[in-house]
């Protein structure tokens, strides 16, 4: 009988190998077993590189040299953001870079834990007061876009965030109410004209004095998060804190 119950297990466990991918979502090399589970070959996840202290408070980048005696980096100096407070594990290049875009625009989903940990853990690792956040809220994609791609990227990683950390989530409380322009090609300037107005909030008693935290994949000028807690915080939101992937 114990060895029906090893063989099946065995099955079961050779099965589920099966359905998981056999090369690294970064490089694409085979992946050795250990990091079957984890879709990242050792080589790849060393070369992750993430921020370290000190932190901009409005971007979650490393204050450079020149700017540890300022309150913010050069970049978010320049700029009025409605953010409260910015957390970004790692530094958007490289290997982490591709295993957004391979997670966000080819549908490898698997991914989606393993960026969610690095996001949530960067807030226990960082003693964020995790008790003050009231609830999460995922950045979201106009219906148009959604029917697109297919799923909402930060709203998959806000779900497994929401469960690591134990805070609620609220999807759809946030909405896009205009179908901006893809951001990447746009300035600064352009990037805070664009999305104008963007968002509306559906129902503003649910965050009425709360303390929020967004989630969103990347940071690159804050635009996004800046107008999402803008409308937020008109809605009656005390303070927002933005989480995201990379910066
Ligand atoms: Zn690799
Ligand atoms: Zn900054």
């Amino acid at each position: 009988m114990m060895r029906l119950v090893s063989v099946v297990r065995a099955l079961v466990r050779g099965g589920i190998d099966l359905l998981l991918p056999r090369v690294c979502a970064s490089c694409k090399k085979p992946l050795q077993t250990p990091d079957r589970s984890q879709h990242v070959c050792r080589d790849c996840w060393s070369r992750i590189k993430k921020h370290r202290p000190p932190f901009c408070p409005g971007c979650g980048r490393s204050l450079e040299q020149d700017t540890l005696a300022a309150d913010a980096c050069s970049r978010c100096a320049q700029t009025s953001g409605q953010i409260d407070r910015a957390w970004s594990p790692c530094e958007y290049e490289g290997v982490i870079q591709t295993l957004i875009h391979e997670f966000k625009y080819k549908h490898k989903e698997y991914l989606a834990p393993l960026l969610a940990r690095l996001m949530a853990d960067c807030l226990t690792e960082r003693a964020v007061a995790l008790s003050g956040i009231d609830v999460i809220v995922p950045i979201p994609l106009h219906p148009a876009k959604l029917r697109e791609r297919e799923f909402n990227q930060s709203e998959t990683l806000a779900r497994l965030i929401a469960a690591q950390l134990e805070i609620p989530l609220v999807p759809g409380i946030l909405v896009r109410k205009r179908n901006t322009r893809t951001q990447t090609e746009l300035t600064p300037r352009q990037r805070v004209e664009n999305l104008r107005e963007a968002f509306g909030v559906t129902a503003p008693a649910g965050i009425n004095g709360k303390t929020l935290l967004l989630v969103d994949d990347v940071l690159t000028t804050g635009a996004t998060v800046s107008e999402a807690a803008r409308a937020l915080k008109k809605a009656g939101a005390a303070a927002v804190f933005a989480l995201t992937i990379a910066s």
